[in-house]
C-alpha cells in the first residue's frame, strides 16, 4: 500500500536523545511521522518535551540510513546480504581468537541502544569470546560520577527522581548546562523557583541560562571545583553547621575525612579558584541551612584529570549536610544519552556484570557460568581508552562496535583513527555510515528506536518500554536481532524471539533488577532500580540504608589534581559542551532540517575582552591549534565567557572540531578523557 493508504497509528515510545527520558506517543502514517504527543501520565516529563524530542525525528527516514550490510573491498564498500556478512564476521573473529586469544577481541556497546542490546553485547563478548574487554560511552562522560557515588554511597545512579529535584529547597548545579542539555529537567527547576521559591546555586566557567537564573553564580578557574567544594565542606564542619545526627547514625569515616580537609581553608580556595571568601561563605551557609539540597552535575565536573575525585567531593558534601535518603535531597549526575545509564547497568563495562556485580567475584561469576553454560574470564577487561592504546601496541586485533561514533567523540581523534587502521578486523553496526564506520571491514545496518522494542533507563534509574512504531527500514535490523543472529552463526544457540526474554534473563541473574518484568512496564508504567523480586521499585535511594555491608555511607578523602598546564604558547582555554538544538556529535540532529537551518554549524564563543585584544568580530574565521591538532571555526563575541576562556560546542556538522584539539589526558581513576582540559593558540584566518 502507498504511504497515503497506510493507517494512522499512535504508539508509545521514549525519546532517544537525552537522559531525562521523556516518553510520549508518536502518531504515524506508514513511515511518516505526523506528530509527537506527550501524555500526562509520562513519568519523567508529563506533557512536556523539548525541541529535540518533538522535532528531532527526521533522521529515521534520512536518505543516509544504511540499508544493507557493507563489506570492504580495498578502498570501497560493496553491498552484501546478511548471510555473507555474518559468515565473514564469524570466520574472521574466530580466526583472530584462535591465533591471538580471547583478549585480542573487544566489544563496544552504545548508550543509544536498549538495555537488552547492551546485555546481549556483553554476553556475546563474555560468553562467546571469553573476554571482559567490553565498554560503552559512559566512559566518555559519566563514569567518574559513578565512581564518586560507588565510593561514598554505593549506588551509581541519581539518588531520587526528577520530582525530588523539583521539591528541593536548594539546587546546586555544577558544570552542567542544564537548560540546553537536559531541557525538560531544567524547566522543573525553573518552575520550582516560581512555585516555592527554590534557591539555585550555579558553578560554571560559562554564564549560561541557568547561571542567569541563579541566586548565586560562581565562576571558578577551570578544573578547580574540588577546591571550593572541599573548602565549603570544611567551613561547614568547622562552624558546626554539619548534620551531626545523620553523620553519627549513617556515615563512617568522619574524622579521617575532616583531617583530609586541612589545607582547604577559605584563603586557599579563594586563591586557587578566584572566588572570593565572602562568596564561598555565602554558598556554605545556603547549603548548610537548607533543609533539602539536590546536587546536579555533568561533564564540566567529570571530564577532568580529577573528575572522579570532584564527583566524590560533591557526594561528601551531601553526606556532611545530611542530604541523602530524604525526599528533595541527594546527588544527581545528569546522564547525557538516553540510555547511558542502562548501557552500564546492563553490564557493558570491563569490570562489572549486569547490576554492577564484579567480574572478579567468584560467586557472581559462577552464577553467570551456570546460566550461560560456559567458563568466563575472571580478569578485568580493557576500557575504551585502554583499548585504543592496546591496538597501537599490537595486542588488540579485533573490535565489534555498535552505535558509537568513537572516531568523532573520543578525544585525540587522530590517534584513534590510526588505531582503527591498525585493527585486523573491525565491525561497526550503526544506522548511518558514521566516521567510525568508514574504518570498518564490515558495516551492519541497525534500526533506530522507532523500529524496535526494548527498554531505556533514564537518569532517574527509571526503566521504560519503547514499542515498535514502524518496520525496520529496508534490510536494517534491530541490534538485539543482529547480535543474536551473529552469536548463533558462532554456534551460541541463543533463541531470543523478543527483547522481553532478554530482560527476563537479566532480571533472573542480576539482583538489582530482580523484579523487572515487561508486564510491569506496560504502556507508561516504569520501574526505578533496585527492583525487588515482588516488583517493588525504588524511586528514592538510601531511605533506610546504604548498600554496604554495615549499611553506612562512607566519607571518602580526596585531594585536588591540578588541571594540566601547557607551555605559554597555548594561551587560551577551550571549554566545550552542548547546544540545545543539536545532540552530541550531531549525526541525528543534523538530519533534522528544521533544526539544522537554525543552527547550521559550530562556532567559537570569545569574550569581549579577548575580541578587543585580538581584533575579533562575529564571523571572524580563526584556526585553533593545540599540541594534538587544529580546527577552523568562526567566532561569535559574547559575555557568556570571560578573559581567555573560549567555548566550542561539541556538536559540529561532521568535522569533529573539538576532538582535533583534545589530548589523551584522562581522569586518573576511570580513564574518562579530560575533554575540558584543552589549551590552544589562535590564529586569524579571515576577517569579516
Ligand atoms: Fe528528549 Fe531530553 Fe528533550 Fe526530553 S528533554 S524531549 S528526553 S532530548
Amino acid at each position: 500500500a502507498s504511504m497515503r493508504d497506510a493507517k494512522i497509528e499512535k504508539t508509545k515510545t521514549v525519546c532517544t536523545y537525552c537522559g531525562v527520558g521523556c516518553s510520549f506517543d508518536v502518531w504515524t502514517q506508514g513511515r511518516e511521522i505526523l506528530k509527537v504527543e506527550p501524555q500526562a501520565e509520562a513519568p519523567a516529563n508529563g506533557i512536556s518535551t523539548c525541541v529535540k524530542g518533538k522535532f528531532g525525528w527526521d533522521y529515521v527516514n534520512s536518505d543516509e540510513r544504511l540499508k544493507k550490510p557493507l563489506i570492504r573491498e580495498g578502498d570501497r564498500f560493496r553491498e552484501a546480504e546478511w548471510d555473507e556478512a555474518y559468515k565473514l564476521i564469524a570466520e574472521k573473529l574466530t580466526g583472530i581468537k584462535e591465533s591471538h586469544g580471547s583478549d585480542a577481541m573487544s566489544f563496544i556497546s552504545s548508550s543509544k541502544t536498549t538495555n537488552e542490546e547492551s546485555y546481549l553485547m556483553q554476553k556475546l563478548g563474555r560468553s562467546v569470546f571469553g573476554t571482559n574487554n567490553i565498554d560503552n560511552c559512559s566512559r566518555y562522560c559519566q563514569t567518574p560520577a559513578t565512581m564518586g557515588l560507588f565510593r561514598t554511597v554505593g549506588h551509581g545512579g541519581d539518588s531520587g527522581s526528577i520530582t525530588d529535584i523539583q521539591q528541593a529547597e536548594l539546587v546546586l548545579v555544577i558544570g552542567s548546562n542544564t537548560a540546553e542539555s537536559h531541557p525538560v529537567l531544567a524547566t522543573r527547576v525553573k518552575s520550582a523557583q516560581k512555585l516555592h521559591g527554590q534557591k539555585l546555586i550555579v558553578s560554571d566557567l560559562r554564564r549560561h541560562e541557568m547561571a542567569d537564573r541563579s541566586d548565586v553564580f560562581i565562576q571558578p578557574k577551570q578544573g578547580s571545583d574540588l577546591v571550593w567544594l572541599s573548602a565549603v565542606t570544611k567551613y561547614i564542619v568547622d562552624n558546626g553547621l554539619h548534620d551531626d545526627s545523620f553523620l553519627n547514625d549513617r556515615v563512617n569515616g568522619l574524622q579521617e575525612y575532616v583531617d583530609s580537609l586541612d589545607k582547604f581553608t577559605m584563603a586557599y580556595a579563594a586563591e586557587k579558584t578566584s572566588i572570593s571568601e565572602d562568596e564561598l561563605k555565602k554558598v556554605a551557609h545556603m547549603i548548610a541551612e537548607a533543609d533539602t539540597v539536590c546536587s546536579l552535575w555533568a561533564m564540566g565536573v567529570t571530564q577532568h584529570s580529577g573528575g572522579s575525585d570532584t564527583s566524590t567531593a560533591i557526594s561528601n558534601l551531601m553526606l556532611i549536610t545530611g542530604n541523602y535518603g530524604k525526599p528533595g535531597a541527594g546527588t544527581y549526575p545528569l546522564r547525557g544519552h538516553n540510555n547511558v545509564q542502562g548501557a552500564s547497568d546492563f553490564g557493558s563495562m570491563p569490570n562489572k556484570y549486569p547490576g554492577y556485580e564484579d567480574v572478579t567475584d567468584d560467586d557472581v561469576r559462577k552464577r553467570y557460568e551456570e546460566a550461560w553454560g560456559t567458563p568466563l574470564s575472571s580478569e578485568i577487561g580493557l576500557n575504551n581508552h585502554q583499548m585504543v592504546d592496546e591496538i597501537h601496541k599490537g595486542n588488540l586485533k579485533a573490535m565489534y562496535l555498535k552505535g558509537e561514533d568513537m572516531g568523532i567523540v573520543d578525544s585525540n581523534i587522530n590517534y584513534v583513527h590510526e588505531a582503527f587502521e591498525k585493527l585486523d578486523f573491525f565491525v561497526v553496526q550503526d544506522i548511518f555510515l558514521s566516521k567510525t564506520a568508514e574504518f570498518a571491514d564490515v558495516v551492519l545496518p541497525a534500526s533506530p528506536s522507532l523500529e524496535k522494542e526494548g527498554t531505556f533507563t533514564n537518569t532517574e534509574r527509571r526503566i521504560q518500554r519503547l514499542y515498535q512504531v514502524m518496520d525496520p527500514l529496508a534490510d536494517s535490523k534491530p541490534d538485539w536481532k543482529i547480535i543474536t543472529e551473529l552469536a548463533n552463526e558462532l554456534g551460541a544457540g541463543w533463541n531470543y524471539e523478543h527483547p522481553s526474554e532478554v530482560m527476563h534473563e537479566a532480571a533472573g541473574l542480576a539482583p538489582l533488577f530482580a523484579g523487572v518484568h515487561y508486564d510491569r512496564l506496560e504502556g507508561y508504567n516504569s520501574q526505578q532500580w533496585p527492583v525487588e523480586a515482588d516488583g517493588t521499585d525504588t524511586p528514592l535511594l538510601f531511605e533506610k540504608e546504604f548498600p554496604f555491608p554495615d549499611k553506612k555511607a562512607r566519607l571518602y578523602p580526596v585531594d585536588w589534581t591540578e588541571p594540566l598546564e601547557y607551555d605559554a604558547q597555548y594561551d587560551l582555554h577551550v571549554n566545550n559542551g552542548r547546544l540545545l538544538e543539536h545532540f552530541h556529535e550531531g549525526n541525528m540532529t543534523y538530519k533534522a532540517e528544521g533544526i539544522t537551518s537554525k543552527t547550521p554549524s559550530t562556532f567559537l564563543e570569545v569574550s569581549p575582552e579577548l575580541a578587543e585584544e585580538r581584533g575579533l568580530e562575529d564571523g571572524t574565521l580563526v584556526r585553533l591549534t593545540s599540541p594534538y591538532g587544529s580546527a577552523k571555526v568562526q567566532c561569535i563575541v559574547t559575555d557568556r565567557v570571560k578573559g581567555n576562556e573560549l567555548y566550542l560546542p561539541m556538536n559540529d556538522n561532521g568535522e569533529g572540531a573539538i576532538n582535533q584539539l583534545t589530548s589523551s589526558q584522562a581522569d586518573k581513576d576511570t580513564d574518562t578523557p579530560a575533554y575540558k582540559e584543552v589549551s590552544a593558540k589562535m590564529e586569524i584566518l579571515k576577517r569579516t
